[in-house]
């Protein structure tokens, strides 16, 4: 119903374009075709969704049944968090994964403290008599995960919608802004966008395919890539993480808008971002199943999709905190850099390790800045400077916007996890500032954070991005 809703005021707005591209840099270029071209290929590309799903309800008759193109709905399910799970318990048979393999539960967020987990509706009698049988308390978060998924996405029409008929030459051919998500082909348009509006700085790269086909794109920002040092910021590893993609497009943004008078420590750099490194999963996230988290390859030993690429670097890839089972939202893969994004990171990074001085990544959510380790509970020798920098950056945003991030190592916030890619960056390249950022936030919307909030939120992110620049010796 909401998909029918959101495609009627998509055709609406293909007349009423949303501004926000306060930009005076990035000049207009005024082609209404290419604009409304972009919005009607989105349109094309939900309806065909939709034809899909209906066909595919439709051969379930017939027994050919494709479930993986049926839009996933959370009608009534609920977001549980769990507290002070037992040790006992965890080591013997860990929670998480009986709720996820028992009752189809799935887990938005598992830390030291605390297991944020949804459960749908069929399930909840069964998964709740478990916790009581074994004395687990839960806390009722949300009582219908839809609910908080169509906020979302009215939340974003009305915002660009308000900006109708308001549409200023300085607007972006894209359509980007930060007052709603945007589909792949948006940032990716944002993405070539800059580079032809700067092209003696910036450079665009196409690093690899995805299992679907969908490009890795990768854009420089340097006026002396030979030199400079370099910083690499990425987003998107966690398709449902909408929040990271949005976060990195800001900071590219915020960087460029006003390129000439930035400071040294922006100017004289070399950045890479590269704001989706799992589009199959984005776009998958976006028009089926808005909780996925892995990419969408597929398995050759099982019916289900995906490893989760934050599991599948090259580093104690084999470790804890990561699963075997391929059904698994944590599924590692079948080898350290089993998948396509996986590789065309490892590869463009390893190539480029000379004078890499940080690699940030983001991801939400929790109010996080955490470094490695990651996969043991052991503190990089530097730790003190990392710590430093980390504590900064929270300083700065509490002081800016008022929200909370927590710095300290990872493994002590989020508990032991191999095959990470911060770890990797730190360890197989050697960067010295290597941050995992979990933007906002810390569970009243998780992954459903109101548009309303992405503005303050890139603001954040990039303020760690300055904070990390700022530190790295010229
Ligand atoms: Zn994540």
């Amino acid at each position: 119903m909401l998909r029918c809703q959101r495609s009627i005021y998509s055709v609406f707005l293909l007349f009423t374009l949303t501004n926000a591209f306060d930009i005076t840099s990035l000049e207009p270029i005024a082609d209404k075709n290419i604009q409304t071209g972009n919005r009607m290929l989105y349109e094309r590309e939900i309806n065909a969704n939709i034809s899909q799903a209906v066909a595919a309800k439709e051969d379930a008759a017939d027994g050919v049944i494709d479930v993986n193109e049926i839009p996933v709905r959370y009608d009534d399910a609920q977001l549980w968090r769990i507290y002070n799970i037992s040790e006992h318990m965890q080591n013997n048979m860990p929670l998480a994964e009986t709720l996820e393999n028992q009752f189809g539960g799935v887990i938005w967020k598992e830390n030291s403290k605390f297991l944020d987990i949804s459960i749908n509706k069929d399930n909840l009698k069964a998964a709740r008599s478990y916790l009581a049988e074994h004395n687990i308390d839960k806390e009722v978060v949300h009582t219908n995960i839809q609910e908080l998924i169509d906020a979302v996405e009215l939340e974003g029409i009305k915002a660009t919608q308000s900006e109708a008929g308001s549409r200023t030459k300085k607007q972006a051919r894209s359509g980007i802004n930060w007052k709603d998500y945007h589909d792949l082909e948006t940032i990716y348009d944002f993405m070539r966008e800059i580079r032809s509006k700067f092209p003696k700085i910036c450079r665009l790269y196409s690093i690899g395919k995805t299992a679907e086909g969908r490009d890795l794109k990768v854009l420089r920002i340097s006026e002396n890539p030979r030199e400079y040092k370099k910083i690499w910021i990425d987003g998107g590893i966690h398709a449902r993480e909408w929040i990271s993609p949005a976060t990195v497009t800001f900071i590219v943004y915020q960087i460029l808008s006003k390129w000439e008078s930035q400071p040294a420590y922006i100017k004289q750099r070399t950045w890479y971002f590269m704001p989706v490194v799992n589009p199959d999963g984005y776009v998958y996230s976006r028009n089926v199943n808005r909780l996925w988290r892995k990419n969408r390859s597929p398995s050759s030993s099982s019916s289900c999709y995906g490893v989760d690429l934050n599991r599948n670097f090259n580093i104690n890839w084999n470790g804890r905190g990561s699963s075997t089972n391929p059904c698994s939202d944590t599924y590692r893969g079948t080898t350290p850099a089993s998948e396509l994004e996986t590789k065309a990171v490892e590869n463009f990074l390893s190539r480029r390790k000379h004078n890499l001085s940080a690699y940030l990544t983001y991801h939400s959510y929790g109010q996080y800045i955490v470094y490695p380790w990651a996969y043991k509970a052991v503190k990089v020798k530097d730790s003190a400077a990392l710590q430093r920098v980390g504590k900064t950056a929270a300083e700065r945003i509490l002081s800016k916007t008022g929200t909370v991030y927590r710095s300290d190592v990872t493994h002590a916030l989020l508990g032991i996890a191999g095959g990470g890619s911060d770890d990797w960056a730190r360890a197989a390249c050697g960067a010295k500032y290597v941050y995992t950022v979990e933007l906002r936030d810390k569970g009243e919307y998780g992954f459903q954070l109101p548009p309303s909030q992405i503005r303050g939120t890139a603001e954040e992110g990039m303020i760690v991005a300055e904070t990390v620049a700022q530190a790295i010796a010229l």
